[in-house]
């Protein structure tokens, strides 16, 4: 072990440089000549591997997170270790059914009675890279879909989660083959050079600017990539909401802002409400926040995660410091700079101009802007932030769609990654369903099935005998009129 880059004496041993590219180069070789994983029971065995690594695991893995940005392991457990291993059983119980090949219906007269069909194969070698915010639920998440189609992985956690990534690597390292897995830890010089090998699909997920910088490196080898990025998600209020609906709505608004202290993909990063009932929902979000969820809460508290880090925390006070709202919990002068801890804060009378509404704010601090007309809220939604990685809208009628035309309409004319009506950012942990972005927010969507999908080949097969021949006169030179109406 040799530690590199920034730190020689931190918890995490960066992977030396020279050791890449024969790392890669050795998965490579044993995908083309051992093949192992083309046997599903090995796949089983070592998702399986992966299931008693995780599960015997989990308490070291929810401390180290705990150390590394005083992540709670209760949320730990809730936001990832569950999530993760549900997902693994969801593909262990269906890997069979999913490696079956696809008959294909409606074929041409001149091939019935021959076999047609798509199987899905391996695509090779893949890259995985995480960010810090859910390490290992993202990680693992990417790991299970792309061993179960068959491919071996080269896996890069983020550094700046070195406990985590330290035990991950360990962890991971030990318990799958290591014909099939390699882990680079590190930060820009190892994931450059990560970069500079030749992999049959990259998957990242991470903030938009280095995802542009993946997409163009890997441009230059037609290499595939499925981008997973962020985006400022919405909430959206109806007025129709009634008074006794706002409680709920209220708490399911702040567990999706300020769980993993606002370090979610998919967290409501504004709420947009009525002018009529701003000053009702802005009293309730606050009890709920003071009062229910997170009475008394200071730096010492440990159930509340911290900002990750220094940078990450100057640029969120920075933004407290600049709004035009008015703070009305907590009060940012009760963070901690030592320990990066920040409050839950709601800012109210946020405007579209103000500091909080400029990008993604990834961290505690939820504004609210009120809206008196919504088509010229969703028109500066489309026109400021448009295709989020979700949103969510709240309404005290119908939540579906076709019963409730404004939900409809706001559906119809915000185009999201995903969409939740009356809560928030639980699709991210089905096992068995599409997740990803959509435009700015990203390409490519995993899970289940759909990981599946994404990390194996699409391969038409059609098995022609040879005695059919007779029936394929017509499609052969010399052409005539007479053989093509046959
Ligand atoms: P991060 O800083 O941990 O970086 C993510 C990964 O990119 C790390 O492994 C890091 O080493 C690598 N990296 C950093 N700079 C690089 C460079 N110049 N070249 C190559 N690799 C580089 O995490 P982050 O990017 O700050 O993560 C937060 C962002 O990710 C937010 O925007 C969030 O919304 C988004 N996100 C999206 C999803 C999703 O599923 N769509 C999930 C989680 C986070």
């Amino acid at each position: 072990k040799v530690s590199t880059s920034d730190s020689e004496t931190g918890p995490l041993d960066y992977t030396p440089l020279k050791e890449i590219s024969f790392g890669v180069q050795r998965l490579r070789d044993s995908f083309v000549k051992e093949n192992k994983l083309s046997s599903v029971q090995f796949r089983l065995n070592q998702l399986r591997n992966l299931y008693f690594a995780i599960k015997d695991n989990g308490e070291a893995i929810s401390r180290a997170l705990e150390k590394d940005f005083y992540r709670s392991p209760t949320e730990t457990k809730d936001m990832e270790l569950n999530v993760s291993l549900a997902e693994l059983v969801h593909t262990m119980a269906n890997l069979h059914k999913w490696v079956k090949k696809e008959p294909v219906k409606d074929v041409p007269f001149s091939l019935k009675n021959s076999p047609v069909y798509v199987e899905r194969i391996p695509l090779g070698v893949v890259l995985i890279i995480t960010p810090f915010n859910y390490p290992l639920f993202l990680s693992l998440s990417g790991i299970i879909g792309a061993l179960a189609a068959g491919n071996s992985v080269v896996m890069k956690t983020s550094e700046l989660t070195p406990h985590f990534s330290q035990l991950f690597t360990e962890i991971i390292t030990s318990a799958l083959d290591p014909d099939i897995y390699y882990a680079v830890n590190g930060a820009v010089p190892e994931t450059t050079e990560l970069l500079n090998q030749k992999f049959d699909k990259i998957m990242y997920t991470g903030n938009n600017m280095v995802g542009t910088i993946i997409a163009k490196k890997a441009a230059e080898t037609l290499t595939p990539v499925i981008l997973e990025l962020g985006g400022k998600s919405p909430g959206i209020i109806l007025d129709d909401v009634k008074d006794k609906d706002l409680p709920t709505i209220a708490r399911r608004i702040a567990w999706g802002r300020f769980t993993n202290a606002g370090q979610t993909c998919v967290a409501v990063d504004y709420v947009l409400v009525p002018e009529k009932l701003r000053e009702k929902f802005v009293k309730e979000l606050t009890r709920v926040v003071d009062e229910e969820f997170f009475v008394g809460l200071n730096k010492d508290n440990k159930s509340y995660t911290h900002i990750i880090h220094e940078r990450a925390f100057k640029s969120l006070y920075k933004m407290l410091e600049t709004t035009s709202g008015t703070i009305v919990t907590g009060g940012y002068k009760n963070a901690d700079a030592a320990t990066r801890y920040i409050p839950p804060l709601i800012v109210d009378g946020a405007t579209w101009e103000d500091s909080t509404m400029k990008g993604e704010i990834f961290g505690p601090i939820l504004p609210i802007v009120s809206y008196a007309n919504l088509d010229r809220a969703l028109s500066e939604v489309i026109t400021r932030h448009d295709t989020p990685l979700a949103q969510y809208i709240f309404t005290s009628g119908s939540t579906a769609p076709e019963k409730n035309a404004l939900v409809a309409k706001i559906a119809r004319t915000i185009r999201s990654g995903g969409l939740m009506i009356n809560d928030t950012i639980l699709h991210v942990g089905l096992a068995n369903a599409p997740f990803g972005g959509i435009g700015e927010s990203g390409y490519g969507a995993y899970h289940g099935w759909f990981s599946f999908r994404n990390f194996t080949h699409e391969r038409t097969t059609i098995e022609q005998p040879l005695w059919k021949d007779i029936t394929l006169k017509s499609r052969y030179p010399p052409y005539s009129d007479s053989k093509s109406n046959l």
